[in-house]
């Protein structure tokens, strides 16, 4: 076997090391009894040291090394020259990291993600202060192991989006902040009662619900050989292999968009895992190319098409005949309320447009507090202060307010950019997949005919896994790399339209 054979069977082994976990992690959170987690943590770090060992060791590197050597004579872009460049990254990022730290990142955040939980069920900030610090501290060494260009967020940043800067993310953020508050502040200015959304808050069956949500994916592609949907406390995805993928959701009686557009959301990043070509799968080329581009996918799914008025105009007489309580509200008034627009407090309940101020707000606190700029017990003002300046509201306590959200307490930091990220990729590749079918998106989602748009995702952004990066993909499929007039214009027109503006 040459090396190059020989790396891709150790990485391979990596591979199922890590997949084996995620198995592990699904039935955690659908089917395990609350009295199995201790010992299924322990499974779990075992299954990572394991893994992490394999990756890490002088064999592997001396494989990738050898296999290097060979590179030159390969094409630029074939597989094996980006299987090169991804097998190194993950190498060196998880090399230059040591066990040790490695180590205490995972016991702290253990036992800070229940800290997080008591302090935001408490409502208290001095709770979850110390970790934060701690979590930080850890964050900042890593982000000395791993090196970055010109600011320590790069280096994380770049775990999530790779070879994306924070310097880049602040040029797109500012080109969005001021139109997406003028926009904001036009709504707000038609009115609480503009849109109504009472309807949304009627009696929905959850059986019903299921059934009928199952029948919107399945006409998405997606394919229940390759795939299953369970209940879960958080709704996500997760794939073993491109012929295994699975997503979760969640259920309320009384809101009919929280399984709805969370389970098409899901469906989203399943049909991307599930695209991916299958001579990558098990290969370090599987997977998606970023957090970015894979919420584009369940962005451009939930809101480009669920949320369209012709998705609409093709599934709401099933809704209805699903639900009669709906049968006096006309499909419009049902469009309206599922668009409408109102700053909020809490970001995973955020409409399409102030979700992405919620996202700023974090990425400017995370960017300060990493460089030590701002103190952990100063970050709660600036956390209110931000949110009066961007939602014009004041949290009324920690809860909902700088602890709502899970991500600090895992060590995510660098995570949330990849959402705004992902409406901004999602809109991009919507215009260029329109443009290559002659403007026709509209209509066939109009007709219920979503196969077409699926084939233009998996042979544009699906298949690719990892060959390409973020930047790369975006621009071999739209012309351009990331860019947020797309996305602005989208959202000028759209809510233009609902609001009378
Ligand atoms: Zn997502």
């Amino acid at each position: 076997m040459t090396a190059i054979e020989q790396l891709k069977q150790r990485m391979a082994d990596v591979g199922t090391l890590q997949s084996s976990a995620a198995v592990l992690e699904w039935d955690q959170q659908t089917h395990m009894p609350p009295a199995g987690a201790e010992r299924r943590s322990s499974q779990l770090a075992l299954l990572s040291k394991l893994g992490h060992e394999m990756l890490t060791s002088t064999e592997t590197g001396r494989l990738l090394a050898e296999a290097e050597r060979g590179a030159d004579a390969l094409d630029a872009d074939s597989d094996d020259a980006a299987y090169l460049r991804v097998a190194r990254r993950d190498f060196d990022k998880a090399a230059k990291l040591p066990t040790k730290l490695v180590e205490e990142i995972a016991q702290v955040t253990a036992l800070a993600h229940e800290q997080w939980a008591a302090a935001r069920a408490g409502n208290d900030y001095k709770r979850f202060a110390p970790w934060l610090e701690k979590i930080l501290d850890l964050e900042r060494q890593v982000t000395d192991h791993l090196g970055y260009k010109n600011e320590r967020y790069d280096a994380l940043l770049d775990n999530y989006e790779p070879e994306m800067t924070a310097a880049q993310v602040r040029v797109m953020f500012d080109a969005l902040k001021a139109p997406v508050v003028d926009l904001v502040k036009a709504i707000a200015s038609r009115g609480p009662d503009a849109v109504n959304m009472e309807p949304l808050r009627r009696d929905f069956d959850e059986e019903k619900q299921r059934r009928f949500n199952e029948s919107v994916i399945r006409a998405f592609g997606y394919d229940f050989n390759r795939g299953r949907q369970d209940r879960a406390v958080h709704p996500f995805c997760t794939s073993f292999t491109r012929d295994d993928v699975r997503i979760t959701t969640r259920y309320d009686r009384n809101f009919l968009p929280m399984a709805l557009f969370g389970t098409i959301h899901e469906t989203g990043h399943a049909l991307y895992d599930m695209g991916v070509a299958a001579k990558f799968d098990g290969n370090v080329l599987g997977g998606g190319a970023s957090l970015g581009i894979h919420e584009s996918q369940s962005r451009f799914w939930e809101n480009l098409v669920g949320r369209s008025r012709g998705f609409w105009t093709h599934f709401y007489p099933a809704l209805q005949a699903e639900f009669p309580v709906l049968g006096d509200v006309d499909v419009e008034t049902f469009y309206r309320a599922i668009n409408r627009v109102e700053p909020s407090l809490i970001r995973v309940e955020a409409d399409e447009i102030t979700y992405n101020l919620h996202i700023m707000l974090r990425f400017e606190m995370e960017v300060d507090l990493l460089d030590g700029r701002l103190s952990v017990s100063d970050a709660p003002d600036a956390w209110n202060e931000k949110c009066r300046q961007y939602l014009g509201l004041t949290p009324p306590d920690d809860a909902r307010g700088i602890l709502q959200d899970v991500h600090w307490s895992f060590g995510g930091i660098g995570y949330f950019p990849t959402y705004t990220l992902g409406n901004v990729i999602s809109v991009q590749l919507y215009e260029a997949a329109n443009q290559s079918l002659d403007g026709r998106i509209p209509d066939l989602i109009a007709r219920g005919e979503f196969l077409v748009i699926r084939e233009w995702l998996g042979q544009n952004v699906h298949q690719w896994g990892r060959k390409y990066t973020p930047a790369e993909l975006v621009t071999r499929c739209t012309g351009r790399p990331p860019t947020p007039e797309p996305y602005l214009r989208y959202l000028k027109t759209k809510f233009g339209d609902i609001y009378g503006l």
